[in-house]
């Protein structure tokens, strides 16, 4: 669609967020199953649990804009999850998989970071504190997610470390 006002960047961004966090609520238990620490499948089990929240926010932003919601996909997350898959394919060491599922995970929290700062900024400019209000909730989630991940990262990387390279 062609894109001449704040408001049409907004709903495109806000499109291909639903995409992307519809897309993580299936990849997210993926990655729980594939983690070999229990503390790792974990955190990735909870915020599967809040990415569900995370959509119904965006369903919810949908109807303040009085627009159904419609998903346009996500280019970077399509790139983000084949890197990811990768990873899942190739790591064969416990520790190696963990460290390499975290650094995936991490790079996706990165860009929903990213994309919920941009949308966050343009709703307030656009008058509608409400939507910023309910984006921000799933911002500061996808913060926490992050430093959960750089905390077990600290116990994870040690025991890849430990694995003589073949
Ligand atoms: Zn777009
Ligand atoms: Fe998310
Ligand atoms: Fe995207
Ligand atoms: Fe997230």
């Amino acid at each position: 669609m062609p894109m001449n006002s704040l408001d049409a960047l907004f709903e495109d961004t806000l499109r291909d967020m639903y995409y992307a966090e519809k897309k993580l609520t299936k990849i997210l238990p993926k990655m729980a199953k594939k983690a070999t620490s229990e503390e790792l499948t974990e955190a990735f089990t909870s915020h599967a649990e809040e990415t569900q929240g995370q959509v119904q926010r965006i369903e919810q932003v949908f109807d303040m804009l009085d627009k159904t919601p419609r998903a346009k996909k996500c280019e970077a997350l399509e790139g983000l999850s084949a890197e990811g898959d990768h990873v899942m394919e190739e790591a064969e060491d416990d520790g190696v998989m963990d460290a390499g599922l975290i650094a995936s995970a991490q790079a996706v929290e990165h860009y929903e970071i990213a994309r919920y700062g941009a949308l966050i900024a343009w709703a307030k400019q656009l008058d509608m504190s409400d939507a910023a209000d309910l984006l921000a909730e799933s911002l500061e989630e996808e913060k926490a997610a992050d430093e959960k991940l750089n905390g077990l990262a600290e116990t994870v990387n040690p025991m890849a470390a430990r694995q003589e390279a073949a």
